[in-house]
């Protein structure tokens, strides 16, 4: 049962995703998380590294909705001036938000990759809804708040049984 939370790819962090290869497999669309997934969770905009990994994004030919647990204060002041469609609120790992990207996108689950720093909200609820799921490390996991701390220490335990089962092959912390 715990591979509901198992990522379909593990990379460092977003640099990391080889967007050329993906396009290729036919995959057109990006849902990414935001906090600790592109900026840490108190960095209120994207660095100029960021800013340019959203043009290479584009370049290529991926759409790409930011879909944030955060509000709306935090995810536009964020996505407004970078011009990115988001979804706010947005209550992963239930599937209405993600589903409401897949539909501002106009593509097919099969078409689109998630990404996210979190098992139980990112992965989990991509894997819900059959998308390819990609788990960055987070950016900054001092900064998070209660409900992310309470699932970490989910996430821990999900893990230490992934490991078990032999489908979680790295360090625990990793
Ligand atoms: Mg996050």
């Amino acid at each position: 049962m715990f591979e509901r939370f198992l990522p379909k790819l593990r990379v460092n962090s977003v640099f990391d995703i080889d967007l050329e290869s993906l396009y290729a497999q036919g995959y057109r669309g990006i849902i990414t998380d935001l906090d600790n997934t592109l900026v840490g969770a108190k960095a209120p905009l994207a660095t100029p590294e960021l800013v340019e990994w959203f043009e290479k994004v584009k370049k290529f030919g991926f759409k790409l909705v930011i879909v944030s647990n955060n509000n709306l204060d935090r995810v536009s002041k964020f996505a407004t001036p970078l011009n990115i469609e988001f979804v706010h609120a947005a209550r992963k790992p239930l599937g209405p938000a993600f589903r409401r990207a897949l539909s501002m996108m106009g593509l097919a689950p099969k078409e689109v990759i998630v990404v996210g720093d979190q098992l139980m909200t990112d992965v989990y609820g991509g894997n819900r809804l059959g998308l390819f799921t990609v788990l960055v490390l987070p950016i900054a996991s001092s900064d998070e708040g209660l409900g992310t701390r309470f699932n970490r220490r989910l996430e821990r335990i999900v893990k230490h049984r992934l490991h078990k089962s032999g489908l979680w092959l790295e360090e625990e912390n990793k």
